[in-house]
């Protein structure tokens, strides 16, 4: 048996910290005997270059055929003055609507070696170790109607907060799901004192509680979830929310933990998944053999876990990446005094050198 990738490198570091990943499932192919086929295909600036469309038909085909999706990332200086509808960004908004991911996972978890990235007091951040799962293809980015109208002589704007109880629910459901595999705590964050979607939101999750009633439930109002998160970071096991409020608590979470380059993410649907870091294609850096590869390699970590139920596959990049950390090595994104500084390849040598001495360890 053997599970399918779809291959997206990409642009800017993309094919770098790919390559790089790609490196380091080869290896868990060999430790844990678990068959990968790679399939490559193009997005973005690259996509336009060769097809005049940031995401082609047979990209899309390719990841339908897939058992799950690697992305680099896409995005440069070359194509930033291209008309908005045929920009490399719109090839990622087109691939997540196609293929209905609802559920977008940001692990924030603070690596005790990388500690001092963060602009939070040690004592605060220690230990920090939470996921938010954002809802990704409703809500007001969606919502109808929209636009900017004129009403008399002024300008009006106007954007519509909307979800059906089935689309909170498919999210909640994903989030109490990977609650009960961590620390059994969910909060749910709404503005339910003075909006009523979010009352429906609220109520559904208390409707969907009695299915899991392991799960220790908290509900937040959004304003007071983002001042917890920088005063209690510790505190949160999973987050649960809506589109607008996820997208912006999952930004704070990161920053909270520290390093753009060690950020991973997922996007899930019923039937398909896309991992990839949460940056994006760092022109200035690309090809320079420098980019960190961690975040791309902790997306992999998070394919095996959540696509494959690979837990223990999963888990040995996860304790490599840590142990390549604390045996001091750093891309320069990361590098402080005392360290010692490596490139892309260097960098995913030591996590497959960390890999083989995890697993020599058990
Ligand atoms: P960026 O995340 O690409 O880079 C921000 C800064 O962080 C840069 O200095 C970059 O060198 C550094 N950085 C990012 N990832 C790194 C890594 N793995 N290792 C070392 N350093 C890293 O954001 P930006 O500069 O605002 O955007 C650049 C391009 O990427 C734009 O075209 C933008 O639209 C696109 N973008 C794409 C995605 C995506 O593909 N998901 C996300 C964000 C931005």
């Amino acid at each position: 048996m053997g599970y399918r990738i779809a291959v997206l490198k990409g642009d800017g570091i993309g094919p770098e910290i790919v390559e790089a990943t790609l490196r380091v499932l080869n290896k868990i192919s060999e430790i844990f005997n678990i068959n990968f086929e790679f399939k490559e295909g193009y997005i973005g600036g690259i996509a336009i270059d060769k097809f005049g469309d940031p995401l082609p038909d047979q990209t899309l085909e390719l990841c339908k055929n897939s058992d799950a999706i690697l992305l680099g990332a896409v995005g440069g200086p070359k194509w930033d003055n291209l008309p908005t509808d045929r920009r490399p960004e719109k090839g990622l908004l087109k691939i997540r609507k196609e293929l209905d991911l609802f559920a977008n996972l940001r692990p924030a978890k603070v690596f005790d070696p990388l500690i001092k990235a963060s602009p939070l007091r040690k004592d605060v951040v220690k230990g920090t170790d939470m996921i938010v799962v954002r809802e990704l293809t409703s809500g007001i980015y969606y919502g109808e109607p929209r636009g900017i109208y004129k009403e008399g002589d002024k300008r009006v704007g106007i954007n519509t907060m909307k979800y059906e109880e089935d689309e909170i629910r498919r999210v909640v459901r994903v989030a109490f799901e990977i609650a009960r595999k961590r620390r059994k705590k969910l909060t749910s964050v709404d503005k339910s004192n003075v909006l009523e979607v979010s009352k429906l939101w609220r109520d559904v999750v208390e409707e969907e509680r009695k299915n899991f009633p392991d799960v220790e439930v908290e509900h937040l109002y959004v304003d007071n979830c983002a001042m917890q998160i920088v005063r209690r970071p510790s505190t949160f096991d999973v987050i649960v929310t809506g589109n607008i409020f996820g997208d912006i608590l999952s930004d704070e979470a990161g920053v909270v933990v520290g390093s753009l380059g060690m950020l991973p993410s997922a996007s899930i649907g019923e039937r398909y998944a896309l991992y990839e870091p949460v940056h994006g294609s760092a022109p200035d850096i690309a090809g320079k053999g420098i980019a960190n590869p961690l975040a791309t390699i902790l997306s992999a970590s998070m394919m095996l876990k959540y696509s494959f139920g690979e837990t223990e596959a999963s888990e040995t990049i996860e304790r490599a990446v840590e142990y390549v950390l604390e045996s001091g090595y750093r891309t320069p994104d990361i590098f402080e005094e005392g360290c010692i500084k490596v490139g892309t390849e260097d960098m995913t040598d030591k996590v497959i050198e960390g890999m083989e001495v995890i697993v020599s360890q058990k």
